[in-house]
């Protein structure tokens, strides 16, 4: 797929380690030209979560049904739900010159990286293993069986850290937020002064 106009940003990690943490602060401070796509889930609503502002909270025969329509740039099932992003939302972007941020799990990273080469693909990888179970019980969102699911699968993901142009370790959210910020600026040619 053909597309020089906005850049296309993929941020990934394990579940818990800080990417919607640090990615609320990168939309505080940037607020022109760039856009996160909102994806659909079929997992349920968290009490904070605001339907089509953090997800697009859907049912499974809806997401499927999607699926058979080819309405997703990627998707994937991940700790027992179904996540997905919405293809004619980022390309509409892309088009009109708007960066797109997509932070997605690892499985659709991959399918978004072979699908478009020149997407800017961002690894957050934890200090630690143990600070990472730290951060995601700390989060108090998840019930036992879905901290299991997510845990189980993250020295898998952690293996693939090599394929990702960029990788930062979210010690301090101030220092991964800088270093995020310089990721973008650099591959933008964003530059205030
Ligand atoms: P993700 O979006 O990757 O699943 P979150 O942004 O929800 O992760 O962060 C998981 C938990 O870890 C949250 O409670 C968040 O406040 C905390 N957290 C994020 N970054 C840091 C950090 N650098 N140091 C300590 N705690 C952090
Ligand atoms: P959570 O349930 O914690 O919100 O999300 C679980 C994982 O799914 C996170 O790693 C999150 O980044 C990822 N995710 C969110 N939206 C999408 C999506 O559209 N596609 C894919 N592949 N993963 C997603």
């Amino acid at each position: 797929m053909e597309n020089k106009k906005g850049k296309l940003f993929v941020v990934t990690g394990p579940s818990g380690v800080g990417k919607g943490t640090i990615l609320n602060k990168f939309f505080e401070n940037n607020k022109d030209n760039v856009c996160y796509s909102v994806s659909m889930t079929t997992r349920r609503p968290r009490p904070v979560e605001i339907d089509g502002v953090h997800y697009i909270f859907t049912d499974i025969d809806t997401f499927k049904k999607a699926i058979e329509n080819d309405e997703f740039l990627e998707w994937a099932q991940y700790s027992g739900n179904y996540y997905g992003t919405n293809k004619k939302f980022v390309l509409d972007k892309l088009n009109k010159g708007i960066n797109v941020i997509l932070e997605i799990e690892t499985k659709g990273a991959k399918q978004v990286m072979e699908k478009f080469p020149d997407c800017i693909s961002v690894f957050f990888a934890p200090p630690t293993l143990d600070e990472l179970e730290h951060r995601l019980r700390g989060r108090k969102t998840e019930d036992e069986d879905s901290i299991k699911k997510r845990l189980d699968v993250v020295k898998s993901e952690l293996q693939m850290i090599d394929k990702y142009k960029y990788s930062i370790i979210n010690d301090e959210v101030e220092n991964a937020l800088n270093k995020l910020q310089a990721v973008y600026d650099f591959e933008t040619g964003n530059k205030d002064e």
